[in-house]
């Protein structure tokens, strides 16, 4: 969410050149990923993603309701996004709004990419996302953890989601905006996708850049999505190590 008219007004760099937060144009903020968080869920994971901390719940494939929503070739993946009225500084109105409708619809449809939707005719695949504290980069951190949830219910995906922001902040292109970045800054730009293939499921941008900045961007977030989904897997790994051990393995 950018301020308007406030670009020019707000130092996002210091005299070495580094962020308000220290990080260099470059880096990550620090990513945690934790699964099986919830006892009544599929699956789930709650991540941590710099100041954002995001709860995620995954049910089914369960039958679509209303029937009338009912598929006879495949499952749809319904995403609810969700800001808790506590996530941010002032309070935020409970409910659904234009915004959470937005990020519903996109996330949801990047997920049906990459969940083997086609096995699982006439069902729903519920992905219920409650940001508890956000801090931008909220609907690609909820997309990243998403895909960890699925996993972890043993729904079968081609393939992980992983995602990134990028964006131009002071004239510079740098990685995964801070919420000052954000609001303060010139362009944003969340990209997700599938790591095996590559291939894109989400893309927006908010602001300008030129080609020239859009490729650096892009280069810099598909870097970043190779780590974020060592941390994704990592999580999945130390769930199954668990599970082994509880059986006795
Ligand atoms: P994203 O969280 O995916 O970056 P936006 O760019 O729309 O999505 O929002 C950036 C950040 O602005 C959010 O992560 C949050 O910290 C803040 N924000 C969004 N909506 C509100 C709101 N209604 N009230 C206060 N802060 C908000």
């Amino acid at each position: 969410m950018r301020l308007l008219g406030t670009a020019s007004d707000k130092k996002l760099f210091d005299e070495n050149g580094l962020r308000l937060d220290g990080r260099s144009p470059g880096d990550l903020r620090p990513i945690r990923i934790e699964t099986d968080v919830l006892n009544r869920a599929d699956g789930s994971a709650f991540i941590e993603w710099g100041g954002n901390k995001i709860q995620v719940a995954v049910y089914g494939p369960r039958e679509a309701y209303p029937r009338h929503m009912q598929d006879i070739n495949q499952a749809f993946v319904r995403a609810r996004y969700n800001m808790a009225a506590f996530s941010v500084d002032e309070r935020k109105r409970p409910g659904p709004d234009r915004r959470s409708m937005e990020i519903s619809k996109v996330i949801s449809e990047a997920l049906q990419a990459a969940v083997m939707v086609e096995l699982f005719p006439r069902a729903q695949i519920d992905v219920f996302i409650e940001v508890l504290q956000a801090d931008a980069g909220t609907r690609i951190a909820g997309l990243t953890a998403s895909a960890v949830a699925l996993a972890a219910a043993g729904v079968p995906m081609r393939d992980l989601v992983v995602g990134c922001t990028a964006g131009k902040v002071d004239g510079k292109v740098v990685l995964d905006l801070s919420k000052e970045e954000d609001n303060f800054g010139q362009a944003d730009l969340p990209v997700a996708i599938m790591p095996k293939s590559g291939k894109v499921v989400l893309m927006q941008m908010d602001g300008d850049l030129s080609i020239d900045e859009f490729n650096e961007a892009t280069s810099m977030i598909f870097k970043a999505t190779e780590r974020i989904n060592q941390i994704q897997r990592d999580a999945l790994k130390k769930n199954y190590a668990n599970t082994a051990q509880d059986w006795g393995e």
